[in-house]
């Protein structure tokens, strides 16, 4: 999906103008995948907009640097301050939110630690990540031959800018074979999480997801959002190691994520799930996330963050 630009782009403790935005080509995340980001989303709420669960992206964003030993050079509150400001400039009452802590130029090599660090904040009108359709129709799914990164070879906890080549190859290998997404596995075939999603079951009533600790999933903050409200509609939630069959023999399945936010499971493998469209479980659980993040639902006041 293109980028829509938008006026203003946070840099480095300044709005600059979109286009003025750039950075050298010598920028060392550029050559060597050690930035680390967050995809956050603004919704319209009564009387503004209001950021989701804007405290748990910026905690998340600094613990993903810390697992880099990337060391920010902003505090969680100014960077909290600085995504609400550059929504704010955008003047959009919906929006995605990308903000990016990266190594920039001035140093080379696989030392990182003499770099220093930048920081930039982007906004701009974003859709359903996975289209329209999806969410109301479901996705066709292929496990993919490329397995989720070991969590002995990376810090799968940290969402950094160069383990996404693993999401992408995954990514590409689905959509050119015609599907809309793909699933990873771990190297041992427990199912792990979709390129940029968290994977959820639902089997007898109750719904299962991998613990993303032991599968190298990252911990999603949609993921955690909707096991609150999945228990609170009085379904059972569990972690669970899962093989390909689960998915296949499971009664609904879901992918949850900021950017494709609650997106039903129709096939895996063309194999259909269920009964190939969205189920009662995942339509409950979809529509509450969507008044949740609209600030429609009282219990979950405290997950959104206004924008002045
Ligand atoms: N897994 C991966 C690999 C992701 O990139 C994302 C998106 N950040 C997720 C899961 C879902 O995380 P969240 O719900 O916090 O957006």
């Amino acid at each position: 999906m293109p980028i829509t630009p938008t006026s203003k782009i946070w840099m480095d403790g300044e709005l600059v103008d979109w286009e003025k935005a750039t950075v050298h080509v010598l920028t060392h995340s550029l050559h060597y995948g050690t930035g680390v980001f967050e995809g956050i989303r603004a919704y319209p709420v009564a009387g503004g907009t209001a950021v989701f669960r804007l405290r748990e992206h910026i905690a998340r964003l600094f613990g993903s640097a810390h697992l880099l030993d990337i060391r920010i050079p902003f505090s969680e509150s100014t960077i909290f301050d600085a995504v609400k400001e550059t929504v704010a400039a955008s003047g959009l009452q919906e929006c995605y939110i990308r903000p990016i802590a990266y190594l920039g130029y001035g140093e080379m090599g696989l030392n990182p630690l003499p770099c220093e660090v930048r920081v930039a904040i982007a906004v701009w009108p974003w859709g359903a990540y996975l289209g329209d359709d999806a969410a109301r129709s479901g996705v066709r799914l292929k496990v993919s031959s490329w397995a989720r990164l070991d969590p002995r070879t990376l810090p799968t906890a940290a969402k950094a800018t160069g383990m996404y080549i693993n999401s992408s190859l995954a990514k590409v290998e689905a959509v050119r074979a015609g599907y809309d997404e793909a699933i990873m596995t771990t190297t041992d075939g427990y199912l792990a999480e979709g390129t940029g999603e968290n994977l959820f079951l639902v089997s007898g009533g109750s719904i299962v997801t991998p613990p993303s600790s032991a599968v190298g999933a990252l911990a999603g903050i949609t993921s955690n959002a909707v096991t609150t409200i999945a228990r609170d509609l009085g379904y059972e939630v569990k972690e669970a190691l899962l093989r390909r069959s689960d998915v296949y023999l499971a009664d609904e399945a879901f992918l949850t994520g900021t950017a494709a936010e609650v997106v039903p499971i129709a096939s895996v493998d063309d194999r259909q799930v269920g009964t190939g469209q969205p189920g009662p479980v995942t339509i409950a659980i979809q529509e509450t996330y969507h008044a949740a993040v609209r600030g429609e639902v009282d219990r979950y006041k405290d997950w959104i963050e206004r924008v002045s």
